[in-house]
């Protein structure tokens, strides 16, 4: 384990009442896959908010609503049926989990989670889902809005070098053929616009435990989220 890093039960207790583990941090840290991992060991279900904010931007690119026309947004975000089962994500009925990754869903993402309303309305389903049962959950305002009685809350953190070269081997492992540079300017700018918006900014919440990830493997970071829930269950 990394000097950079606290032991896992030298963390302070957070001392709340929800059995829920709370994975925040930036873009392509790898908060998907660790919470998912982490949600398999212990038994408990996982919930990916960044899906969710991706088929509501599915939504609105499809039906093609500026954001500035509230009263059509309204409606849109009234019957937005968002669904997720067995690491698959639904709109309506429509499995969308492959969908939801596309360039251009990755761009509308942005302003979407940037809106107030959009937040509030998926903030309500989140709170809703997360109310019944265990759930590890993942994205930028877990801990510091949307679950902040979750017991246990990790801001999980690696370099923009460290994020950019995992997701430049994961396109090319898919067959594609990314640029570096390209790879390490998108998420530089996903940083940027999630830690700087006026609504929900990406932020560690104060009774969070920051565990930066840039030299660990995927093992090791499960394993010491698993360890600390442990130590304090
Ligand atoms: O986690 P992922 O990268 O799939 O999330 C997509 C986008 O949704 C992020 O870039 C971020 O802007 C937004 N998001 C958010 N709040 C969350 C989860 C994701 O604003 N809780």
């Amino acid at each position: 384990m990394d000097q950079r890093n606290p032991a896992p039960q030298n963390v302070r207790m957070t001392g709340s009442a929800l059995p829920l583990i709370a994975i925040d941090g930036p873009s392509g840290v790898g908060k998907s896959t660790t919470a998912r991992r982490v949600a398999e060991r212990l038994g408990w279900q996982y919930l990916d908010t960044g899906a969710m904010y991706r088929a509501a931007a599915l939504a609105i690119l499809r039906t093609g609503i500026p954001l500035e026309d509230r009263p059509s947004l309204e409606r849109l975000l009234a019957g937005l049926d968002l669904t997720q089962e067995g690491g698959r994500m639904y709109l309506a009925s429509e499995d969308v989990s492959e969908a939801i990754r596309s360039q251009e869903v990755t761009r509308m993402v942005t302003p979407v989670s940037a809106d107030a309303r959009v937040r509030e309305v998926l903030v309500d389903q989140q709170r809703h889902i997360g109310s019944r049962g265990h759930w590890v959950v993942d994205g930028r305002d877990i801990g510091t809005v949307v679950f902040t009685q979750a017991c246990c809350k990790v801001f999980l953190t690696a370099s923009p070098e460290a994020r950019a070269r995992r997701r430049f081997l994961e396109l090319l492992a898919k067959g594609q053929s990314p640029n570096f540079e390209e790879v390490l300017a998108d998420l530089q700018r996903r940083d940027t616009a999630d830690s700087t918006r006026a609504v929900a900014p990406l932020r560690k919440a104060e009774d969070a435990v920051e565990l930066d990830s840039s030299d660990l493997s995927l093992d090791q970071v499960v394993d010491w989220i698993v360890a600390r829930h442990q130590a304090h269950s």
